[in-house]
Formats: C-alpha cells, sequence, structure tokens
C-alpha cells in the first residue's frame, strides 16, 4: 500500500484512505469519488473475493473453522462461519490473520496498478480499529450525528434499535475515528450537501500531487 516519502514517478499522486462508522455514508462517498475519477479500492470487497469459491485461501479458512463453514456448493457460508466467529474472539483473531494480510497484499497490488498520477481512494471500515491511519497520504473520515448513524443502520439493514446500537457499539467510538481524521466529511445533513462536499474534497485532491517537493508531513 502507500509508501512514506516520495511518491515514485509512475504511481497515484495521492493515496487516501476512506473510513467511518457503519452506515455514515462510505460507500456513498466512494462512488461520488470513483464518478470524478478516483480509483477505488474497498477492503470490504476484496475480503470477500479473496476467500471466493476455488481461491486457495478458502481452503485454509476451512481447514481452521472445519467443513461446516461451506455450502454445499463448496463457496463460503458466511452466516456459519459467522456464528463461529461471533462469540468467540480467538476465533475472530484467528481468521483475520488469514485474511488481512490477503486483503492488503490485493489492495497494494490494485494500488501499483492504478494509472500514473491518478487519485486512490482505499475504503476500509476498520482502518482506524486495525491502526492504519499512517499507512495514507491523506484519512478521510465520513461522520453523521448519531441520530442519522442509527436511523441508517436500522433501515439499511433492517434492524431494531438495539441490534443498531449494539453494531455501533463494536466499533470505534466516533471520537477515536474524528482524531485520526486529516478531512471530515459531515454526512449528517442531505445526499446535495454530502456531493458538495464531496466536489470540494476532490479538487483537493486532483491537486494534491502537484507539488511533488512539498510533501505533507503528518504530526507525531
Ligand atoms: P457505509 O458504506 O458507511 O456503511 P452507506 O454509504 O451504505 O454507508 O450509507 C448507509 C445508508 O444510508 C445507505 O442506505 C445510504 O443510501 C443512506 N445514506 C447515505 N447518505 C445519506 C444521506 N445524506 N441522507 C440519507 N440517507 C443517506
Amino acid at each position: 500500500m502507500s509508501q512514506t516519502g516520495p511518491r515514485t514517478s509512475g504511481g497515484p499522486s495521492v493515496v487516501v484512505g476512506l473510513t467511518g462508522g457503519i452506515a455514515t455514508g462510505k460507500s456513498s462517498v466512494a462512488t461520488l469519488l470513483a464518478a470524478r475519477g478516483a480509483v477505488v479500492i474497498d477492503a470490504d470487497v476484496l475480503a470477500r473475493d479473496v476467500v471466493a469459491n476455488g481461491a486457495p485461501l478458502l481452503a485454509e479458512v476451512a481447514q481452521r473453522f472445519g467443513n461446516a463453514i461451506l455450502s454445499e456448493d463448496g463457496s463460503l457460508d458466511r452466516a456459519a462461519l459467522g456464528r463461529v466467529v461471533f462469540s468467540d474472539p480467538s476465533a475472530r483473531r484467528d481468521l483475520e490473520a488469514l485474511i488481512h494480510p490477503a486483503v492488503r497484499r490485493r489492495a497494494a497490488e490494485l494500488e501499483a496498478a492504478a494509472p500514473s498520477g491518478s487519485v486512490v481512494v482505499h475504503v476500509i471500515p476498520l482502518l482506524v480499529e486495525t491502526g492504519q491511519a499512517d499507512r495514507f497520504d491523506l484519512v478521510v473520515v465520513v461522520d453523521a450525528d448519531e441520530a442519522s448513524q442509527l436511523a441508517r443502520v436500522r433501515t439499511r439493514d433492517s434492524l431494531d434499535e438495539p441490534s443498531a446500537r449494539a453494531r455501533i457499539a463494536a466499533q470505534a467510538t466516533r471520537e477515536a475515528r474524528l482524531a485520526a481524521a486529516d478531512v471530515v466529511v459531515d454526512n449528517s445533513g442531505a445526499p446535495d450537501d454530502l456531493e458538495d462536499q464531496v466536489d470540494r474534497l476532490w479538487q483537493r485532491l486532483v491537486t494534491f500531487g502537484e507539488a511533488p517537493n512539498i510533501r505533507p508531513e503528518k504530526p507525531a
């Protein structure tokens, strides 16, 4: 993924980490950025790809968790795997130790294959939880007020209020995420307002790499 120090010529001009709590609007922002020309690399999509039917990693996952996590056609039974890791932190850690490195490798390959001078946006829901903020030129956090977030989780995922609150509580706090942000996109308002903010963000991103000798340094 992104290297520290000056970017080599030929690669992306800026590499962004995009994160935010569940249903704050990460996918919405990523879609708007992609429409403006960003190369979007979505960790959730990669996490599914690396255990697609026939992938070598799927066999490793089945070896660790048993064939009960496979469907009849040999593909991953996500619900069954979810039940195994949900209540067992050490199983969850084992699963993450298998999946996360594969996702990062694939993300790095896709980043390296991005056109010269492009704006690369990695969408990583657990960027803060997994301590990856320093890997990026810029960390963009999508934020929404608690009421909006709760309503969007409930509507999108058809959850009752306690279940929606539990999903939110399982993630980093809003404060922890905002503390890691270089740029905050406030998605508490209407979709049009979000689009205006993404337009302004996009202008910043396309000019980011134009002064190669002035590399913004993050505070230690
Ligand atoms: P995330 O990727 O962070 O989980 P999404 O982009 O999927 O979040 O947005 C969560 C849900 O909220 C989706 O159903 C989306 O259509 C809706 N949504 C996103 N932004 C807004 C907004 N500004 N106003 C109303 N609904 C929104």
